[in-house]
């Protein structure tokens, strides 16, 4: 699904067309997600919307961050131990690669695994609605430290 807009733009349009104001922190949140590779928490997100509009709450960012995530614009990644991270880039399901010594999240490169889902599905008669594939490892920047 690659249409002529950019992601800011899609994420603007579907806001708007909901009758959302966009505010300048919430097209600060918007700029952040659609911009950044790493999935970002709501906190590393205040702290960067903070650079600009010092006076935000975090509760904002938060307020932000949930409704797109209602609209199923942001894919939310929860982690027992530590804070949820967000990709505005594909909020659809797909693989990730964690670090676990930064914490830093990755989209690899990796084949669909659409295939995986419908085997699934075939086999167990379940309609599969979502997945979640996460790949566990020491990050080469980590590796080099250690
Ligand atoms: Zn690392
Ligand atoms: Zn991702």
């Amino acid at each position: 699904m690659s249409e002529p807009s950019t992601r800011i733009d899609e994420l603007v349009t579907r806001l708007r067309a909901r009758g959302y104001r966009l505010t300048p922190q919430r097209m600060a949140v918007l700029r952040i997600l659609a911009s950044s590779k790493g999935h970002p928490s709501v906190e590393q997100i205040h702290q960067q919307v903070q650079a600009d509009f010092p006076m935000t709450s975090l509760a904002t960012i938060y307020k932000t961050v949930t409704l797109l995530k209602e609209m199923g614009e942001v894919l939310e990644l929860g982690f027992s131990n530590d804070s949820s991270r967000y990709d505005g880039n594909k909020p659809h399901p797909h693989p990730h690669l964690v670090c676990i010594r930064c914490k830093e999240i990755l989209d690899p490169e990796a084949p669909s695994v659409g295939g995986l889902s419908e085997l699934l599905a075939r086999e167990t008669g379940y309609k599969i609605v979502s997945h979640r594939l996460d790949f566990y490892g020491i990050c080469p920047r980590c590796q080099k430290r250690e």
